[in-house]
């Protein structure tokens, strides 16, 4: 955790801050909603510099809309419900719906190259930002013509000008500074929504059925479209089955939701005895646009549905399956409660290995699960959630029971360690959208990063922050020194108090992650007060 926690309000507050954080050799981390799930906020262990954490919760204001060429600035710290509502105001949305939209920020989704629900209408994060502008070690970083600051000028379009500053911050990880406001394509809101759900005889129809939907053009393809397998459907099932015999609170609202989609599915089930239950999966389908733009898309998806020998299941199950998304986060904290522990990740997999992939992680899994001598089974569950012409995003979720476990974290992280191994060894990513953090940074070797372009990382890394006052260590930029100087607090013996204290400013020769400061917070405190004004 962090000694302290700052609130800056603008960018000029930002800026004094790092300004400060070099005099005093503080270590800054910027904070957004904290939802990552990568332990990409773990604090820098073992160094003796003050971890200040930077909180950017009061920087959530729309700066300026500029409504004919369709963009605006946002500041960074803008939580995903708060812009979905300022912007609706205005007739306006920005697209993008990640399943932690009640809690994450613009800054959090550019840091780690979020992707959204509605990906295949509105593109993934790094095609709704147009221009950046960070706070470094450099001073103020953004890319555009002279007088940014007037609304019709202001953003960074298109151009063949060099490298852009965008895709450097985007996939940055709190490791090279701090994103104050974002300039984002913004789109009116669509005339019309529908939802619409389908069952489908097999995992494999269902694959082939996402296979022929990445191939239409990308104005016939839904705004969304998920496929959940027979687990995540029966576990729909179970839950409803909670609901009925009076199950309360959270299983409750789980099977409220669930409802539509099973009674949907035992209607099915009614008409086609025969077919079989344990293989079912579920199809919600969310269509956006003008009436005629929807109308086309649901044909066409329909006609795709019936080739693939499914059942539709109506608009209510649609909207319960894409809302039911943001309940599963709900249901991870209900199950610990009942000593089940469970976390879901996350890949893209190659078309050419998904159905290798998907039983090979299922396999190790279960292998591990009976080596460790683990309780039951292992509950595992897939479920695509974005469909691209070369792949797809592939959600896990794995969990195991662990009452009387001696320390069930340890067994479940050996789980999901296996299986990321798998997906990677298969030609599928570390990570599509949750980031490397510190949770993943061992999988890059893997995942064909070479020497040289490590090197190349490290360079900018250096380059833009060459005191590592952006010291959070994530994934690739997070350079060996950060590790030694944690080996060197956990050895025996080796006090911080016996690691070399450095100079200020000598961290420009020694590089990333030396202890440099006298540890003392308060003074710190003080300091920060009273060069920013800042509320500490
Ligand atoms: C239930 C649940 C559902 C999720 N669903 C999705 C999903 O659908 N899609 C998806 O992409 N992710 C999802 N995530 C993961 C997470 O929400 C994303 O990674 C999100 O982008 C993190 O945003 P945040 O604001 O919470 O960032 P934080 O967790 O606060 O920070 C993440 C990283 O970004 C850095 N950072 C944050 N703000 C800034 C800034 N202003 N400047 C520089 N660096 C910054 C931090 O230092 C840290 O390294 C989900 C997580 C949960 C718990």
């Amino acid at each position: 955790v962090p000694d302290v926690v700052l609130y800056p309000q603008t960018q000029d507050e930002v800026l004094s801050l790092i300004e400060l954080a070099q005099q005093e050799t503080l270590c800054l981390v910027p904070f957004g909603g904290g939802t990552n799930v990568s332990l990409a906020l773990q604090c820098p262990r073992g160094g003796r510099r003050v971890v200040a954490c930077v909180d950017m919760r009061r920087m959530g204001r729309v700066l300026w809309v500029n409504e004919e060429d369709g963009l605006a600035e946002v500041q960074a710290g803008v939580v995903g419900r708060q812009l979905q509502r300022q912007l609706a105001r205005r007739g306006l949305t920005m697209g993008h719906e990640p399943d932690s939209i009640e809690f994450s920020t613009l800054g959090g989704w550019i840091a780690t190259r979020a992707s959204g629900m509605k990906r295949s209408k509105y593109g993934n994060i790094e095609d709704m930002v147009v221009g950046v502008r960070v706070a470094t070690v450099q001073g103020l970083a953004w890319q555009g013509p002279v007088g940014m600051d007037t609304p019709m000028t202001a953003a960074h379009r298109r151009a063949s000008q060099g490298l852009e500053l965008k895709h450097l911050v985007l996939g940055s990880e709190g490791n090279l500074g701090i994103i104050t406001s974002a300039v984002i394509r913004v789109w009116p809101l669509p005339a019309c929504q529908e939802y619409g759900a389908a069952l489908l005889p097999s995992l494999d129809a269902g694959l082939s059925l996402m296979r022929a939907v990445s191939r239409l053009p990308p104005s016939l393809r839904p705004a969304s479209i998920r496929l959940v397998d027979n687990a995540q459907f029966r576990l729909g099932r179970v839950l409803h089955q909670g609901q009925r015999e009076g199950g309360g609170g959270v299983l409750a609202a789980a099977g409220a939701l669930a409802k539509p989609l099973v009674e949907a599915g035992q209607r099915w089930y009614l008409a086609r005895q025969g077919l079989q239950k344990d293989r079912v999966v579920g199809l919600s389908m969310l269509f956006e646009g003008s009436r005629d733009e929807v109308g086309l898309q649901r044909t066409r998806v329909v006609r795709l549905i019936e080739e693939a020998g499914g059942v539709q299941c109506g608009a209510q199950a649609g909207k319960v399956g894409y809302e039911l998304t943001f309940g599963i986060a709900y249901i991870r904290d209900f199950a610990l409660s009942y000593h089940v522990v469970g976390e879901s990740f996350e890949a893209f997999v190659p078309w050419s290995t998904l159905h290798d992939t998907l039983a090979s992680v299922a396999a190790r899994v279960t292998a591990t699960h009976a080596d460790v001598g683990a309780q039951g089974r292992p509950f595992l569950s897939s479920r695509v959630t974005q469909v691209y012409e070369e792949g797809v995003c592939v959600y896990w979720y794995l969990a195991l029971y662990a009452r009387g476990a001696a320390d069930p974290c340890a067994v479940f992280r050996r789980l999901e360690r296996v299986a990321r191994e798998e997906v990677v060894k298969r030609g599928g990513s570390v990570s599509h959208h949750h980031g490397v953090g510190k949770a993943k940074a061992h999988l890059l070797k893997q995942h064909g990063l070479s020497p040289a372009a490590v090197e190349l990382m490290h360079c900018v890394k250096r380059g833009m922050d060459p005191t590592n006052v952006f010291g959070i260590g994530n994934g690739v930029m997070a350079i060996e020194d950060d590790a030694q100087d944690d080996k060197t607090a956990s050895e025996a013996g080796k006090s911080r108090a016996k690691a070399p204290v450095a100079e200020k400013g000598a961290g420009r020769d020694i590089g990333i992650g030396v202890s440099q400061c006298d540890g003392n917070v308060q003074p710190k405190l003080a300091a920060c007060k009273a060069a920013a004004g800042l509320e500490v």
